[in-house]
């Protein structure tokens, strides 16, 4: 099942995919998906939201071993793991705005997972029982800033730095999907999630292990090789096997 937020008549929805259109759903948000209802829209030209509307997203960095070399790092013994704000949200087909503080802002392609229910020391086989679903992200980072500071905290929080969406599938494999960034239709990044050097299970243990995600909390699962800048105008897309295809444009 593909879950979706947007406006409907200026209204926040949430509505589930059936073929070209989105039926729109009753219930507060996607963690809490009530019944069908008779009212649909057109997928394609559709106000998409970011899907889901966090109390947090935790981000894991260097998860891609090929990723972490090309900055210069070692793949780490433990995941590494920072937070980005939900202010940095932004909804498919929303502008990614370069901070005038930045002279390098990147794209990350990267596996979303959206948490379901609450949950604190989960064992990591037990990851999937708090897992909603899963989505694509774009863990935009202003580089040199990164590099900079001490903290991850500034160039990887600004407004517009977290493109989300375009929607939660439910029903998904996470362990071997093909990740694909484009800029301006050109590849940047193909990478795979087998690649990932910790996964879903041990990543949710992790994190769990030191706080406790909410439902619709998303984990960001790291992003593979082939990172690099976006300028004024530049379209990016991120696609993911089995959900779709997140782009934005950049100002
Ligand atoms: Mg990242």
């Amino acid at each position: 099942m593909k879950i979706y937020r947007f406006l409907d008549g200026g209204r926040v929805a949430i509505g589930v995919e059936d073929g070209e259109r989105i039926v729109r759903y009753t219930g507060r948000d996607a963690t809490a998906l009530g019944q069908a209802t008779s009212h649909a829209i057109p997928r394609l030209t559709a106000a998409l939201l970011p899907p889901v509307v966090p109390t947090k997203i935790v981000a894991v960095g260097r998860n891609y071993a090929e990723h972490a070399k090309e900055l210069g790092n070692e793949a780490p013994s433990e995941p590494i793991i920072f937070l980005k704000p939900p202010s940095a949200l932004l909804p498919p087909n929303g502008t990614i705005i370069r901070p005038p503080q930045s002279q390098r802002v990147d794209f990350e392609g990267e596996l979303a997972i959206v948490i379901g229910k609450a949950a604190r020391n989960i064992a990591a086989a037990d990851w999937r029982s708090v897992v909603l679903g899963f989505t694509c992200a774009n863990d935009v980072t202003a580089r040199d800033l990164q590099k900079k500071d001490v903290q991850f905290t500034r160039g990887k929080s600004f407004d517009t730095f977290c493109p989300l969406g375009p929607c939660i599938e439910t029903d998904l494999d996470p362990s071997a999907l093909s990740l694909c960034t484009r800029v301006n239709g050109e590849v940047k990044q193909n990478g795979n999630t087998r690649d990932m050097v910790f996964n879903c299970g041990a990543i949710i243990e992790f994190i769990t292990s030191v706080m406790t995600l909410e439902p619709g909390d998303v984990i960001l699962t790291g992003t593979p090789a082939g990172v690099g800048p976006l300028a004024a105008g530049d379209r990016v897309e991120v696609e993911i096997e089995g959900i779709g295809v997140l782009q934005n444009v950049v100002a």
